[in-house]
């Protein structure tokens, strides 16, 4: 762990995107705001290692990130692992990040669901040299293991920017019940699905994107519940 008196983080939210929906965009903004506004890049990944392939190609998922972060100047759509080759190892883009910003604090912010399965990561124990960790809360997921834990000690948002790296930021929210695989059968069922930004539902239609059904169908409710 090191310490910095550069105190600007830099946050990297990778994932799949497919498609990126409200609790994607709002957790993004929450760890901007807790870290003061910092910066975060929402890097939609090419071939992910550790699930199925993204149903949507990489140019679709990047351009309804584009459109779910417009009004967000905080969140930066970045394409910097979908134009590298072979599995999207975020090892290989935090040290691509680490590179460039020195020894600025680097967060690396996923879900509580990808938390708790971390430890079966490429190489996670090298991810405590390079950045830190912000967790955001999932309705229904596991803990991550003791090791885990132990190797990225818990700390305050202000603590974690005195440092470059090896902490871990536990947030109390947002807490939405939402997955981008429940929104894919709600499009292809009902054409529609509130967790989604309109101008994401509008290019999904444009494109025809994800078997997406004709027309909303007046009963759909899938707004996202938050706990
Ligand atoms: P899928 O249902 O296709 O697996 P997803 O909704 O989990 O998709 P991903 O693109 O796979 O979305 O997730 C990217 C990151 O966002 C991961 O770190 C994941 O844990 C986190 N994430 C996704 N949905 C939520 C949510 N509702 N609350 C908190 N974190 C989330």
């Amino acid at each position: 762990m090191r310490t910095t008196h550069d105190t600007t983080p830099l946050v990297l939210f990778g994932g799949t995107f497919d498609p990126v929906h409200r609790a994607h965009i709002s957790a993004a903004r929450s760890v901007s705001r807790v870290l003061g506004d910092a910066p975060v890049h929402l890097l939609p990944n090419a071939v992910p290692p550790h699930r199925p392939q993204p149903l949507a190609g990489g140019e679709q998922r990047l351009a309804m990130l584009e459109l779910a972060c417009a009004d967000h100047p905080c969140l930066i759509p970045d394409d910097w692992e979908l134009k590298q080759s072979g599995p999207s190892y975020s090892l290989l883009t935090l040290q691509h990040y680490r590179e460039q910003i020195g020894n600025r604090p680097l967060v690396f912010m996923i879900g509580a669901d990808s938390f708790a399965s971390l430890h079966h990561w490429h190489r996670w124990q090298d991810y405590a040299d390079l950045c830190h960790l912000a967790v955001v809360p999932r309705p229904d997921s596991p803990l991550a293991t003791d090791k885990v834990l132990a190797t990225f000690p818990e700390t305050a948002p202000d603590s974690l920017m005195r440092h470059a790296n090896g902490l871990r930021l536990m947030l109390q929210g947002p807490f939405l019940d939402v997955s981008a695989t429940a929104i894919r059968q709600a499009l292809a069922e009902k054409g529609d699905c509130p967790a989604l930004e309109p101008a994401v539902v509008a290019h999904i239609h444009r494109h025809h994107l994800y078997n997406v059904a004709k027309s909303p169908s007046p009963e759909s409710d899938t707004r996202p519940h938050e706990r």
